[in-house]
């Protein structure tokens, strides 16, 4: 504005106005725009007009709002009614952040600060103001970076912590079922391993993606962890469930992903939690959903991964059974309840002969009954129970072997079963040669048998150890044959010294043409080998006379004895050895 106009307005409104010295007020660097109690503009310096557009003679006069959106005006006017009344709050060092209004009608980010000038018996308002549209912007920048994940631009744990509570609540008002789905990709580090962590880095990004285009804009999808992701939607639709979503958010990920010409693919286990109906909810908290989710997808990494799993609280229940069962495996085997049965093996065509014992692992959980090996060793495996737990086993098999050797009842190799988790540990021969020095068994009294599975998952170590063994004069036999990937090159590979046909194969025997063909094969490829067999699982006089009759010479199974405790064992020698 002029000077002239300036002093025009000094002079309408009251003498003192004058005094304001107007090279100030035209030369602050930010916009001041002045107002009457009524709103209307009664000054504007350069800065105001330059931020706004206007030039003075354009606005004297005219009400705020045309610098201001009407929402905002219109509280203004109700602030301006209420000042005037003498009952509103005092605008004197008012700050707000609004939207200004240029005259082009284009918007922007407005920091305003307002001040009185009470002059004679006149109010007028003055308002200090500048852009803040870059600031606003920078803030906005900092706080998503703050709020998410740079690599994939998903938001980060605490953020979905946050807007987890939003999304219950507005599902609580609107009646509508809330669905969580926690992922957990299966083969991110093999990747890393393989092409480097950049490639990892793009494949999390490009899976995050195929997320994305699978929710809706009010969906949350978060990055909770390295390979972690959530995904949260409302059901908008009754028919859409959790497990459609979950289905969805699978299937985007079977088609190989293409990165720098590289084709991979990444599976993923999920776990879907759902809060059914959060208008009456006693259903879970909103972390409790993402601990219920991430327990379910636990459960289908355990199954294999590449999977869906649904929470239901029957699984924690489970869950909860198998860690009271597994405190009592701890309890059990440190106070050394567990005990060893002892199967017989038999020379097939002279039943008195026994050739060899097999010491198997039983435990008695109290008032719960026997386990089975099958279930409780895994357990023990998972816990870091086995190494102690193998010591037991191999200590016990050891002094009981002597103890029948000693006692002229018996002397034939005690063959301990050893999981492929123990047999691959580096230092499983040492630990085991020093068992039995211990013990003072005579190492050829002494066999293990691990199973194919377990040896292939790392043929060199395998060789390695079984080598030693032998070098020590420890037999090494193969279980389980047949059951795993069993292959004539595993055989070649792995000098074993028995091979143990698998019970499956002898069970529909004679009957089963297809067992015949495999238990013939078996045998011929062991004798071509020069390797020993003896077949697992004899139950029937029909069984064992169809394998002598293939030339199998060694077996053991419930036709010959159950396995069996010491104190049974030995009458049961004696008994044999009488009816020779
Ligand atoms: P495995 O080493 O193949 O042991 C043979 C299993 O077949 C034993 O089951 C035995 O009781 C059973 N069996 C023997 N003859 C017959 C028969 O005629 N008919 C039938 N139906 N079954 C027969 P068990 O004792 O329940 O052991 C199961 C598995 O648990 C063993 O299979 C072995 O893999 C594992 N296991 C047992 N003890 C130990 C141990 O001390 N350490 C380790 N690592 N594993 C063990
Ligand atoms: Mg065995
Ligand atoms: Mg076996």
């Amino acid at each position: 504005m002029t000077r002239e106009d300036f002093d025009k307005l000094a002079a309408n409104a009251e003498p003192e106005l004058t005094s304001i010295p107007y090279a100030i007020f035209e030369a602050a660097a930010d916009a001041i725009v002045i107002t009457d109690e009524w709103g209307q503009v009664q000054a504007i310096n350069a800065a105001a007009q330059k931020l706004f557009g206007y030039g003075f003679a354009e606005l004297a006069g005219a009400n705020i709002s045309r610098l201001m959106p009407e929402a905002y005006a219109a509280r203004h006017d109700q602030c301006l009614a209420s000042y005037r009344a003498g009952v509103g709050r005092k605008l004197n060092g008012m700050v707000r952040e609004l939207q200004g209004k240029r005259k082009d009608a284009s918007l922007f980010d407005l920091h305003v600060s307002v001040g009185e000038l009470l002059l004679g018996g006149r109010q007028l308002l003055i308002g200090v103001c500048y852009d803040i549209s870059e600031q606003l912007q920078l803030r906005q920048r900092l706080n998503h970076l703050a709020s998410h994940d740079t690599l994939t631009n998903c938001m980060n744990r605490r953020t979905l912590h946050a807007r987890l509570q939003e999304h219950v609540a507005l599902a609580a008002a609107q009646a509508q079922q809330l669905a969580l789905v926690f992922i957990d990709l299966d083969g991110l580090k093999v990747i890393n391993d393989n092409h480097g962590h950049y490639m990892g880095d793009q494949v999390l990004v490009a899976i995050a993606e195929r997320f994305r285009q699978q929710l809706c804009s009010e969906d949350l999808l978060a990055r909770v962890g390295g390979d972690e992701f959530v995904v949260v939607a409302r059901q908008i639709a009754a028919e859409q469930t959790g497990i459609d979503l979950a289905t969805r958010l699978f299937e985007c990920l079977q088609a190989p992903l293409s990165i720098d010409g590289i084709s991979l693919n990444v599976r993923a286990s999920l776990g879907v939690s759902t809060c059914a109906n959060c208008t009456e909810c006693d259903s879970p908290a909103p972390d409790q959903l993402i601990i219920d989710a991430d327990f379910a997808m636990y459960q289908a990494k355990k199954a294999g991964g590449n999977r869906i799993a649904c929470f239901n609280p029957v699984m924690r229940i489970a869950q909860q059974r198998e860690q009271q069962r597994l405190e009592r495996l701890r309890l059990a085997i440190s106070r050394e309840q567990l005990q060893l049965y002892y199967q017989p093996q038999f020379e097939l065509n002279a039943p008195q002969r026994i050739t060899g014992l097999e010491a198997l692992l039983r435990w008695h959980d109290g008032p719960y009954g026997q386990v089975s090996p099958e279930v409780f060793i895994p357990l023990a495996e998972q816990n870091g129970l086995m190494s102690a737990l193998n010591t037991w086993v191999v200590t016990r098999a050891c002094a009981d072997n002597r103890a029948l050797i000693e006692a002229g009842l018996l002397d034939v190799p005690v063959a301990v079963n050893m999981s492929g988790f123990s047999f691959m540990q580096g230092d499983f021969v040492d630990k085991l040669t020093a068992i039995v020095r211990d013990s003072g068994l005579a190492a050829n009294r002494l066999e293990i048998e691990v199973t194919e599975t377990a040896a292939l998952k790392d043929i060199e170590q395998a060789r390695l150890n079984i080598a030693q063994l032998q070098s020590l004069g420890i037999r090494v036999s193969i279980d389980d044959f047949g059951t795993g990937y069993s292959s004539p090159s595993t055989l070649r590979a792995l000098p074993f010294d028995t091979l143990k046909i698998d019970q499956v194969f002898i069970r529909e025997m004679p009957n089963s043409a297809i067992d015949q063909a495999i238990v013939k094969g078996y045998l011929m490829l062991a004798d071509s080998l020069g390797i020993q067999v003896i077949a697992e699982g004899i139950e029937t006089r029909a069984q064992l006379d169809y394998l002598l009759a293939q030339g199998c010479t060694v077996g053991q199974g419930y036709w010959y004895s159950r396995p069996l405790p010491m104190t049974e064992l030995q009458p049961f020698i004696l008994a044999r050895r009488a009816e020779v």
